[in-house]
Order: C-alpha cells, then sequence, then structure tokens
C-alpha cells in the first residue's frame, strides 16, 4: 500500500455541512484524533510479540509500503528523537535529517558555519534560523521522503520550512511529538554524558524548548499535523506507540476515541485557567445546531459525526467528576493518565519475567518435596508455581491492554489539545 498523502495541510476544521472545507464561513481547526485500536501489527508490547512485529517490519511489508513519508519528530530535548527515528527510517527508508547531527558535523569539520554555530550550541541556545533553513534546504532539496529530527524548533523555522515544502510540493504526512516530562529528561540527559550535557545547558535548552519550539509544535497542532505519543516508558513502548501513529496517519483510518479519562486522573490534574469544558460543551452543540462537523482531509460525513459525539461524551462524563473543569485541565488529564499507563507497560515485561521466574523457582521446590517424600515442601512449591504463573499470565495480558490504552489517550489528549489551542486564540 502505498501511504495517502495529505494534500491539504489544514488538517481539521469545522466546515458547513456538505460544503467544501475551504468555503466554509467561520471554521474552528483542532487536531486530528489519531487512535489506534485496529489491526496492526504492533499491537503487543511483549516479548513474543515485539518479536513477531519485528520480522514482520523486516520482511516484505516494508518494501510494500515504501513511498513519499515526511515525518517531523519533535519533542524536548533527550525526548529519544534519534533513537525512534531509527526505528521509522528502518520501517520505511526515510532519509534522517537531523540538524543537531548537521551541526556537530559542521562543528568536527571545523567549517566557518560550524564555528559559527559552536558558541550556540555549548550554551543550549538554538543556533539561528538563517543558518538553519539554509542547512536542511539543501537536504529536504534532494529527499522525496524524509525524517526531520530537531527541527523546526522555532516559529520561523516551521514557516521557512512550510515555503519550502510549498515550493517543492512535498507535502508533510505528520508531526511526532515525544512527550516526556522534564525531570525524566535531566535524568536521561545526565546519564547520556555528552559534552553539551551539563545540568545548567540541560535546563537551558528545555527552556529553550518551552519557550521556542513548542509555539512551533502549536504551529503545526493548528494544521491538524501532530500525534502526541507518551515517551517516557521503554524504548519499545514508544516505538509501537510511533510506528502505530505513522501507520494510522499514512492508512487515513477513521478517527475513534476509545476511553473515558479516569476520575482519579482528573482530581491529580491541575486546574488551569481558560476554556471552561462547560462552555465547550455548549459551543460544540450550538456548532451541531448549525450544521457543523469537524473536519479532516478524507474523513467521511460519517466520522465526522462520530468524532463530534466522542468529544462530547468524553467532556459530558469529565464533568461528572469534575464540574469546574476547564478543557486545559481535560487534556492534562489525558497525559497524566497516559503517562501512568506508560509506565505500567514498561512494567508489566519485568512483571512477567518475576512471574515466570518464580514459577520456575515453585515447580523446582515442588518436583523436589515429591521426590524426597516431603508434601509439604510440595505443596508450597506448588503454590508458588502457581502464583508466578499467574502473575505472568496476568501482565502479559495487562501489557496489551496498557498499550492499547496508552495510545487511545494520546488520541483522546490530541483532540482536546487541538481544540483548546484553536480556543485560547479565538
Ligand atoms: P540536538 O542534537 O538536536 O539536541 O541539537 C544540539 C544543539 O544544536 C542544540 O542545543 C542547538 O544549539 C543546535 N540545534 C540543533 N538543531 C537546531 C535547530 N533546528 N535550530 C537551532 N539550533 C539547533
Amino acid at each position: 500500500m502505498a501511504p495517502r498523502r495529505i494534500e491539504n495541510r489544514t488538517a481539521l476544521k469545522t466546515s458547513e455541512a456538505g460544503q467544501e472545507p475551504s468555503q466554509a464561513a467561520d471554521s474552528v481547526s483542532l487536531s486530528r484524533p489519531r487512535v489506534s485500536l485496529g489491526t496492526s501489527v504492533l499491537q503487543s508490547s511483549n516479548a513474543a510479540g515485539l518479536a513477531a512485529a519485528s520480522s514482520l517490519l523486516s520482511g516484505p511489508i516494508a518494501a510494500a509500503t515504501a513511498g513519499p513519508l515526511r515525518i517531523i519528530l519533535a519533542g524536548p530535548p533527550g525526548g529519544g528523537k534519534g533513537t525512534q527515528s531509527d526505528f521509522i527510517q528502518e520501517r520505511w527508508g526515510a532519509a534522517h535529517l537531523s540538524t543537531g547531527e548537521m551541526l556537530r558535523e559542521e562543528v568536527k569539520n571545523d567549517t566557518e558555519l560550524g564555528r559559527q554555530a559552536k558558541e550556540y550550541m555549548d550554551r543550549g541556545e538554538l543556533v539561528p534560523d538563517d543558518i538553519i533553513l539554509k542547512l536542511v534546504r539543501s537536504r529536504i532539496e534532494k529527499e522525496e521522503s524524509f525524517i526531520l529530527d530537531g527541527f523546526p524548533r522555532s516559529i520561523p523555522q516551521a514557516e521557512g520550512l512550510d515555503q519550502m515544502l510549498t515550493e517543492m510540493n512535498k507535502p508533510l504526512t505528520s508531526m511526532i511529538m515525544l512527550d516526556v516530562d522534564d525531570e525524566v529528561i535531566v535524568k536521561r540527559l545526565l546519564a547520556r554524558g555528552r559534552a553539551d550535557d551539563t545540568e545548567d545547558v540541560i535546563r537551558n535548552r528545555l527552556k529553550v524548548y518551552h519557550e521556542q519550539t513548542e509555539p512551533a509544535i502549536a504551529h503545526y497542532r493548528r494544521q491538524g499535523l501532530v500525534e502526541s505519543v507518551p515517551a517516557a516508558g521503554s524504548i519499545e513502548t514508544t516505538r509501537d506507540l510511533v510506528l502505530d501513529r505513522i501507520e494510522k496517519r499514512l492508512e487515513g483510518a477513521a478517527p475513534t476515541l476509545e476511553t473515558a479519562l479516569s476520575s482519579s486522573s482528573l482530581a491529580a490534574a491541575p486546574a488551569v485557567p481558560g476554556h471552561s469544558a462547560r462552555a465547550f460543551l455548549q459551543e460544540i452543540d450550538s456548532l451541531v445546531e448549525a450544521g457543523k462537523t469537524p473536519y479532516a482531509p478524507g474523513w467521511t460525513e460519517e466520522q465526522r459525526s462520530e468524532v463530534t459525539e466522542k468529544t462530547r461524551s468524553l467532556i459530558q462524563e469529565a464533568l461528572v467528576h469534575a464540574p469546574e473543569a476547564s478543557v486545559g485541565q481535560l487534556a492534562r488529564a489525558a497525559k497524566l493518565q497516559a503517562d501512568h499507563t506508560v509506565e505500567e507497560v514498561s512494567a508489566s515485561p519485568r512483571l512477567v519475567r518475576l512471574g515466570v521466574g518464580s514459577a520456575v523457582l515453585g515447580l523446582s521446590a515442588a518436583a523436589v518435596g515429591l521426590w524426597q517424600g516431603a508434601p509439604a515442601v510440595a505443596a508450597v512449591g506448588a503454590t508458588v508455581a502457581a502464583a508466578g504463573l499467574l502473575t505472568g499470565a496476568l501482565n502479559w495480558k495487562g501489557a496489551e491492554r496498557f498499550t492499547e490504552l496508552a495510545k487511545a489517550l494520546g488520541g483522546t489528549r490530541d483532540l482536546l489539545e487541538g481544540w483548546s489551542v484553536t480556543l485560547a486564540q479565538s
């Protein structure tokens, strides 16, 4: 299957029913929810599932889906962009274009550009936009498929990129946003120990990320191109989520929102001032009454009604637990729940190993007990074995279920955040 191009980059807006989106009188853009509960080969996060999935991926499937894939990989420094790029590259064969790598190469070769860039890099600041844009243009020109890693990192870079991609007629597939909390990043980067990885520089890079790069992400969120992936868990868990989101984007699959927010996540999410969820619900109702539904390229009327209905029921349910919630708070609750879920996913394989390990020990003890004619030892051994097997089995299943949940929650968050970005602006 050749990847489907998403030609219309104003991905999702409310349009008059039956009208082309470009003719819509007033538009509300929101990010395209992309929740994958379908039939991906990458559904399970257990060891056997992963092994099967990777063998499938290196086989004929990868070749069959080759085609233009243009991804921006965004996320904080140390969020795992390089690692995840490799997986995407392996799967679809797109060129990996990392501005950080390109700059380090220039510094190493002691070029004029390298000398200019080095002082910014050493301080953890952004290298000036014109240098970066010049650097990437020549590379993007040569590639049909590419993964942009660490670029664009500011609004001028995003606008520069948009302009060159329009000129070259190379529309983006999506932006994958690897979502990791600052404290996790600091720990990870200190462990990595690169020359520009001292705690002060790391904190400065995070500050720069929040101040300059996040607005660029919001720029693409408004175009409906962003897929947030919770990335605090294991590399494999994140990989499954990333590949699955891209796969679904290429398929242009129907949006679904399969999950509700738990009341504990809602209670834990800090109240954020802003658009109230209740008022937002009323707005959705009045939009529907006026015959408008959310729009994304390739969506059928049915999918548009479905997404409206899912948004309504999600918010209605959340309001039962948190009557005063704002849209931003719901988005944060979805993020909290997603992070928690990812932690559980990464813990599960360990529990599987623990369970299987204790089952083996228990069975050995039971065998020894029986062999030596000591029924008490045999009984204890058998109990340990049964408990171990149960732990293993439960967590094996649990890992799969949690991965599904994490994907669904990522979609919930994209949906809510997309709406809130739009409404905050209007
Ligand atoms: P990275 O390896 O992506 O973390 O980049 C390392 C350093 O290179 C950053 O801290 C910046 O100083 C610089 N850099 C990389 N990409 C960009 C970019 N797109 N814009 C500005 N500076 C960049």
